[in-house]
């Protein structure tokens, strides 16, 4: 019944271009208000609802919503990508691809606008099947990112085939590239390999400023976390998005 009371409502986390500092992109996060337990993380209802087939009714909500976010965004005049995350249940549902044509249509969305957020597990179960949808999607226009890479079993085949645009590398690593030398190589090595790819690499978790030092000489191109932003309502990210354009109007005066 969450659903219909209107208990889910949508966050979103600024991404940043590391070479000119603005912000590039947005990820939707989900959450639930509930009203005896407050908010309850997705860490918790997303798998829940992963194991029946809510997930797919609760993911074709998050697309809906989002994508009228992101015509609102435009109508304020900020034109962004928007990443929504994808569950590997979703992926494999034959109404996937309809369903996201019938949101961008309705919110009246650029296609290109829209990046799909999938993780290495999802791509594995299925390839075939999985590799048919996103060359639909991708032929469309939409982009897609390869989400928290580096903690699943990664098929380096899958990253070459796949039309990935962005890899997003997990925030276990991002915690320890400032401090500690291993990580640090490892980090290199995946940009490295990301770039050959020609994928760009966005850093995921990004708390501290040693970090986004480190990851701006590892040459990252795009990064999200605390230091950067967090997770907000649209309404506090257009003012945060006005203020900025406000602040680059004056500064190239
Ligand atoms: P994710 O896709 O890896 O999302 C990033 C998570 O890291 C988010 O947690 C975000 O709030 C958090 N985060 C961002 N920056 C930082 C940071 O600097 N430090 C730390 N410690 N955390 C940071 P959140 O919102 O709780 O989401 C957790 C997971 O739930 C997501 O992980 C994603 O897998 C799933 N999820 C969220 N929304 C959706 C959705 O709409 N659909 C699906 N299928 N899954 C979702
Ligand atoms: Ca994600
Ligand atoms: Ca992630």
């Amino acid at each position: 019944g969450a659903l219909k009371r209107e208990e889910f409502f949508l966050v979103y986390q600024p991404q940043i271009d590391l070479a000119t500092g603005q912000i590039c992109g947005l990820e939707a996060l989900m959450r639930w208000k509930h009203p005896q337990r407050g908010d309850i993380p997705p860490t918790v209802f997303v798998p829940l609802a992963e194991s029946t087939e809510f997930i797919l009714l609760l993911g074709e909500w998050v697309l809906d919503q989002a994508l009228k976010d992101l015509a609102r965004l435009e109508k304020a005049g900020f034109s962004l990508r928007l990443a929504v995350n994808l569950s590997a249940v979703q992926f494999k549902h034959e109404e996937l691809t309809n369903a996201i044509l019938r949101f961008l249509d309705s919110a009246g969305v650029s296609p290109d606008r829209l990046e799909l957020e999938i993780t290495e597990s999802t791509v594995i179960h299925d390839e075939r099947f999985v590799e048919r949808v996103m060359d639909h999607l991708h032929r469309i226009g939409l982009q897609f990112a390869i989400d928290d890479f580096g903690t699943g079993y990664s098929s380096l085949s899958v990253l070459r085939r796949l039309p990935f645009d962005r890899l997003k590398i997990d925030r276990s690593f991002i915690q320890d590239v400032a401090t500690d030398a291993g990580v640090k190589n490892i980090v290199e090595a995946i940009i490295w390999m990301a770039h050959s790819l020609n994928l760009k690499v966005l850093a995921e978790g990004v708390e501290t400023d040693e970090q986004l030092t480190a990851l701006k000489m590892l040459g990252c191109d795009e990064a999200q976390g605390y230091l950067l932003g967090r997770p907000v309502s649209l309404n506090l990210l257009i003012d945060r998005l006005s203020r900025e354009a406000g602040r680059h109007s004056t500064e190239s005066i």
